[in-house]
C-alpha cells in the first residue's frame, strides 16, 4: 500500500453513503486531492470535526484504487475566529470555493496553496472588504487572466475608463463603452490590487468602491469559471 504525507486545506466535503464522506483538500506537494474520510459521519468519528472546509491539516493519505483514503488528519489551523462569524466564514468558504473550482485534480499547486493558506490568515486576523475580491483578482490573474485596467481595451485611450468588459477583458472609455458601468475609484483600487499595491487596497474601509469591486470580481470570476459561486450568493444576502 501506497502511503503519502502532505499538509492541505479542506476545500469542500460531500456525502458518501451512509456513514462516509468525501474531502476535497488542496496540498502544497500532491495538488487538489479527493479522498474519502471513512466513519466520518458517526457521532463517534475519530475525525470529529477537523474535515471541514477551511480546515488546515496535516495529512497522511492512503493511495486507493479509485480514491485516495484520509488515514490520518492533524489540526495545524481550524481558523476558529473565521468560524466564529457567519460574515466570515461564508467569505472563507467563498475563497475554497473559487480555489476548488479553478484547480484541477493533481494539478501542481505550490503557489496557490500558499495564496490561500495567506488569504485564510489574513481573514483570521480582520475582517477585511477588499480581501475576497482582492484573491479573485490575484487568482485569475495567476491563471494568466489578466485585465486590463490602465487604459481602454478597445482604443487604447487612457481614459477617462467609465465601464469594464468581462469578454473583452478590461477596462473601457467612454466612446467605446461597454459591459458594466464602473466608477474611476474601482480602476484605482483595480490597479492598486494588480499591480504593486495589494497592501493598500487591503486596508481600504468598506465604500461604494469596495462594494461595486466585490461584485465586478464575483463576476469575472463566475464569468472565468462558467459557473456561479454558491458562497457569493450567500454572502449578498448577510
Ligand atoms: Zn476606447
Amino acid at each position: 500500500v501506497t502511503v503519502y504525507r502532505d499538509t492541505g486545506i479542506v476545500l469542500r466535503t460531500y456525502r458518501l453513503g451512509e456513514a462516509d464522506r468525501i474531502v476535497v483538500v488542496l496540498t502544497p506537494a500532491h495538488g487538489k486531492v479527493r479522498a474519502v474520510a471513512k466513519g466520518v459521519r458517526k457521532t463517534k468519528s475519530r475525525f470529529g470535526a477537523r474535515l471541514e472546509p477551511l480546515s488546515h491539516c496535516a495529512f497522511l493519505f492512503y493511495e486507493g484504487r479509485d480514491l485516495d483514503i484520509v488515514s490520518q488528519a492533524d489540526v495545524i489551523d481550524h481558523f476558529a475566529t473565521v468560524r466564529g462569524d457567519l460574515d466570515r466564514l461564508t467569505k472563507g468558504i467563498a475563497l475554497c470555493e473559487a480555489v476548488d473550482l479553478i484547480t484541477h485534480e493533481r494539478e501542481p499547486g505550490e503557489r496557490r496553496y500558499q495564496m490561500l493558506l495567506g488569504a485564510l490568515r489574513a481573514l483570521a486576523a480582520a475582517d477585511r472588504p477588499l480581501l475576497v475580491p482582492a484573491f479573485f483578482w490575484k487568482l485569475l490573474d495567476a491563471e494568466g487572466y489578466r485585465p486590463e485596467v490602465d487604459a481602454c481595451v478597445a482604443c487604447g485611450s487612457d481614459g477617462p475608463l467609465v465601464a469594464f468588459d468581462l469578454d473583452q477583458g478590461g477596462a473601457l472609455c467612454r466612446s467605446c463603452r461597454q459591459g458594466v458601468a464602473v466608477s474611476p475609484e474601482v480602476f484605482v483600487l483595480l490597479q492598486q490590487i494588480l499591480g504593486g499595491g495589494l497592501v493598500a487596497a487591503l486596508n481600504e474601509p468598506a465604500s461604494t468602491a469596495t462594494h461595486e469591486l466585490e461584485s465586478l470580481a464575483t463576476r469575472a470570476m463566475e464569468h472565468n469559471l462558467e459557473r456561479r459561486l454558491r458562497a457569493m450568493g450567500v454572502l449578498g444576502r448577510l
